[in-house]
C-alpha cells in the first residue's frame, strides 16, 4: 500500500499546484494523501474542495507543516487530520502569517543593507498567492541578477547562519502542538533526524512533544535508510507513539523523492495512516 502525509503545492514552497499534485498521486497508486504546505492549509482545502474521495480510490486527509521554536532551533510540526475551520487553527494560522510578514520585512531590511532594495516588495511578487518564504527572495535575486541562481542565493544571504537566516517568529512548539489537538488533529514531529540533534536532545525534543500532547513521529521522510528508520521505530516504541511516513515532495527532481511512500514493515508499532483506513 501506498500512502503520503508530507507533501508541498504551490500553496507554499511546492511547485505543483494542488490539483496537479492529487493527479500525481493519483497516478503513483497512493491511497491516503495529506497535503502539508509550510503554515498554511490553503493547499490542503483547495485540493478538498476539488477532489471527493468517494468517486475515486484515494482518501484526502487535511494537513499541515508548522514551522515553530524548540529549544533556540526551528522544528516543523505536521498536523495531519486538522479541522481548518476549528477557532485554535484560525488563530494559529493567522497569527503564522503575521510571523512571517515581519520575518519578511526583517529579511528585507537585512538584504537592504547589503545594498539590495526593494526585497520585500519584489519577494511579495515572486510568492504571489503562496506564502512568503526565503524561496522567494532568492528568486527575486537572482531576477535581479544580483547572484546566478538560488543555490547562491542560499549560499550566501539566505541559508543557515546567513543574514536573512531569521528565525525568531515562529510560535512555541508547545503551542502549535495544542493548535492541533484542539482542532482535532494529530500533531507528528517532522523529519526527526533533519535537525541534527544529539540522540539526547532528540529525546528531550520527544519527551517535550508528548507533555504537549503530541502523539506521533514520522519514522520515514523522503529517502531514509534503514538505520534511520529503526532508530526512529525504537523511538516511536519506547513513546508508545503512533507513526508516519511521507515524501516530503516539493518538486520534480532526480535526486529527490516521488509523491508516495510503501508502507514500511514496523513490528508492534500503530500507523497514524490507520485512523483513517477503516473509515474510508
Ligand atoms: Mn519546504
Ligand atoms: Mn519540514
Ligand atoms: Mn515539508
Amino acid at each position: 500500500m501506498r500512502i503520503d502525509f508530507h507533501t508541498h503545492t504551490t500553496a507554499s514552497d511546492g511547485a505543483l499546484a494542488p490539483a496537479e499534485l492529487v493527479a500525481r498521486a493519483l497516478a503513483g497508486d497512493v491511497q491516503l494523501l495529506a497535503i502539508t504546505d509550510h503554515d498554511t492549509m490553503l493547499g490542503s482545502a483547495a485540493a478538498a474542495r476539488l477532489y471527493t474521495h468517494g468517486a475515486a480510490r484515494m482518501r484526502l486527509i487535511p494537513g499541515v507543516e508548522f514551522s515553530c521554536v524548540w529549544s533556540g532551533t526551528t522544528v516543523h510540526i505536521l498536523g495531519l487530520g486538522v479541522d481548518a475551520a476549528h477557532p485554535a487553527m484560525v488563530g494559529g494560522l493567522a497569527q503564522l502569517v503575521q510571523a512571517r510578514e515581519a520575518r519578511g520585512q526583517k529579511i528585507s531590511s537585512r538584504l537592504e543593507a547589503c545594498g539590495f532594495g526593494g526585497a520585500l516588495a519584489g519577494a511579495l511578487c515572486e510568492a504571489g498567492e503562496s506564502q512568503l518564504g526565503r524561496p522567494h527572495f532568492a528568486r527575486w535575486l537572482v531576477a535581479q541578477g544580483h547572484v546566478r541562481d538560488e543555490t547562491e542565493a542560499f549560499d550566501k544571504y539566505l541559508g543557515q547562519g546567513r543574514t536573512g537566516d531569521v528565525r525568531a517568529f515562529w510560535p512555541q512548539l508547545a503551542e502549535v502542538v495544542r493548535w492541533i489537538v484542539a482542532a482535532g488533529g494529530v500533531a507528528v514531529i517532522a523529519h526527526p533526524l533533519q535537525y541534527r540533534f544529539t540522540r539526547l536532545k532528540l529525546r528531550r525534543l520527544v519527551v517535550d512533544f508528548v507533555a504537549a500532547g503530541g502523539g506521533c513521529l514520522e519514522v520515514l521522510s523522503g529517502r531514509q535508510n534503514a538505520d534511520q528508520v529503526g532508530r526512529l521505530a525504537a523511538l516511536a516504541r519506547e513513546f508508545d507513539l503512533e507513526v508516519s511516513v511521507g515524501s516530503d515532495f516539493h518538486r520534480d527532481s532526480p535526486y529527490g523523492p516521488q509523491v508516495g511512500v510503501e508502507l514500511p514493515r514496523l513490528e508492534g508499532l500503530r500507523g497514524v495512516w490507520e485512523r483513517w483506513m477503516t473509515a474510508a
